[in-house]
């Protein structure tokens, strides 16, 4: 019954959205089955214009990596026809861009796409990466930044997207994907950001879906290895978004929520990697065997799932109107990703999922983290300079988490305990949200407004000067010593009452 009233509104829906597309949205079609070399067909409609000329970009960049990734540089035999299938010679400018004249006559487009993964495989070794497009055994992991691009001149159009596939493969994503027969799936995109923002895994489904509070959670899980194992995994992924939404004051930001999770195994060791969406996250892993994965994707998987506060539902308006050709990069990545990084290592200890020895011991691990770094720079100048800065770049998740720790127990302490960190995300939540982005330069200003004029301080000299943190005196107010000589942290004897109560109210001990 359910699931028939839901095949109605879709159907409903997605006309409405191809009548539209006839005349304003990219249509784009993937070709997942005749794919040779590693390479996938790809061919696309442009939007109905009368322009000259246009210029086609794939992206540089992509939300959530602060490195030039260039993804035109997958694309080769990209041509363009008219309506009489002629061939329009077209001029590529550079890796990411290219020039195709008359663009009001030209009726397709076409290239192909061959994966990130071979390449990706000699910069990090034996890693494919969240991002790319990649395809493996019978599996697909496609990112639409991989795949899809767009008009300089034509921005902010929907996007169409019909996908061949074999018969029996499931999309797994964020975005509802309607099966018009066997063999071809549909799916819109209100805009391009939205499209880069919801990657699939495509092959024959191991599926679990959990609900959490309002939110239907799905977990889709591939491994050579082990055909059935998304149940194992989303009992452990049930159990961190539980504590989380506790974490979070009862209530998860989001509606719908897909992890993606690719297996493969390698002979030693373990490695993994995340990228988050709004909606939904790509992890991938490889391992021996898969006994330790629910312990290591609990690391990961909390990480990205906390980017539903930020950058997903506060953030500056770099990362609204992101530019994939030439992004303008937000100075606030001690938000985006320190606080981040804070939330996964403070919920664990509030939520009493691990022992204060536990807690103190992940302390000391940002502190030997931060070693290798310049730890006198300003935040504010690595984030805008993230691309260039990559050696310091990493800091943020060592560094970065321990000023979110500063940050909340200065919090603390000046609002008696009553306010923290966790507090502050859900005013500024409150106050912006996914569409409303915050101006870059106002930001410390609205935190100071929305707390205590003696944040405002603590912003200019620990995030713009980049004065060494606060470390000692922070954890002192909680009653734990800071050791420098030996980066150890451990409990004082005989606290007082304020550093007991301190101590209660940030991490419930
Ligand atoms: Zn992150």
């Amino acid at each position: 019954m359910n699931k028939f009233l839901l095949l109605i509104a879709m159907l409903v829906f997605s006309s409405t959205l191809s009548a539209q597309s006839l005349m304003n949205n990219y249509q784009y079609e993937i070709n997942l089955i005749n794919e040779k070399n590693n390479k996938i067909q790809v061919s696309f409609v442009p939007p109905k214009n009368n322009l000259k000329e246009g210029k086609f970009v794939m992206p540089k960049l992509i939300p959530g990596y602060y490195d030039a990734l260039n993804f035109g540089r997958y694309i080769s035999e990209f041509k363009a026809f008219n309506k009489k299938g002629e061939n329009i010679a077209v001029k590529r400018l550079d890796t990411n861009t290219w020039i195709i004249p008359n663009l009001k006559n030209v009726a397709k487009i076409t290239y192909e796409v061959s994966g990130g993964w071979e390449h990706l495989m000699q910069k990090i070794s034996s890693a494919k990466s969240p991002e790319s497009m990649f395809k493996k055994d019978s599996v697909f992991v496609i990112n639409y930044n991989s795949l899809a691009g767009y008009f300089e001149e034509i921005k902010n159009r929907g996007y169409t997207v019909t996908v061949k596939k074999n018969r029996g493969f499931y999309a797994s994503s964020a975005l509802d994907y309607i099966s018009k027969n066997d063999t071809t799936d549909i799916v819109s995109a209100k805009d391009y950001r939205r499209l880069v923002d919801a990657p699939v895994l495509y092959c024959v489904p191991d599926t679990t879906w959990i609900k959490i509070g309002n939110t239907n959670v799905l977990v889709s899980f591939y491994s050579k290895e082990d055909q059935s194992y998304s149940k194992t995994l989303s009992a452990k992924i049930e159990k961190i978004l539980i504590n989380q939404q506790a974490y979070l004051g009862g209530k998860l930001p989001v509606n719908k929520y897909a992890f993606l999770i690719y297996h493969e195994k390698i002979p030693k060791g373990m490695m993994g990697d995340g990228l988050e969406h709004n909606n939904s996250t790509v992890c991938l892993y490889g391992s021996e065997t898969l006994d330790k994965l629910p312990e290591a994707l609990m690391g990961i998987a909390s990480h990205e799932f906390f980017h539903i506060l930020t950058p997903l539902n506060v953030h500056s308006e770099e990362v609204q109107n992101f530019n994939f050709l030439n992004p303008i990069l937000s100075r606030h990545l001690w938000l985006y990703e320190g606080m981040t990084e804070y939330a996964t290592i403070h919920m664990p200890i509030k939520q009493h999922m691990i022992t204060m020895q536990q807690f103190l011991k992940n302390i000391e691990g940002k502190i030997k983290g931060m070693d290798g770094f310049n730890n006198r720079l300003s935040m504010t100048e690595i984030s805008t300079n993230a691309i260039k800065m990559q050696d310091q770049y990493m800091n943020f998740y060592q560094k970065g988490a321990l000023l979110g720790l500063c940050l909340d127990i200065r919090l603390r302490e000046l609002s008696n305990g009553k306010t923290g960190t966790q507090e502050l995300m859900q005013m500024l939540i409150k106050k912006y949200g996914p569409e409303k982005p915050f101006r870059d330069e106002d930001l410390f200003n609205v935190i100071t407004a929305l707390t205590f004029p003696e944040i405002r301080q603590f912003f200019k000299d620990y995030v713009e000067t980049g004065l060494p943190i606060p470390l000692k005196e922070s954890l002192q107010k909680a009653g734990l010593d800071y050791r420098e000589s030996t980066k150890t942290v451990i409990e004082i004897n005989n606290p007082s009452t304020a550093q007991l109560s301190l101590r209660k109210a940030w991490i419930n001990q």
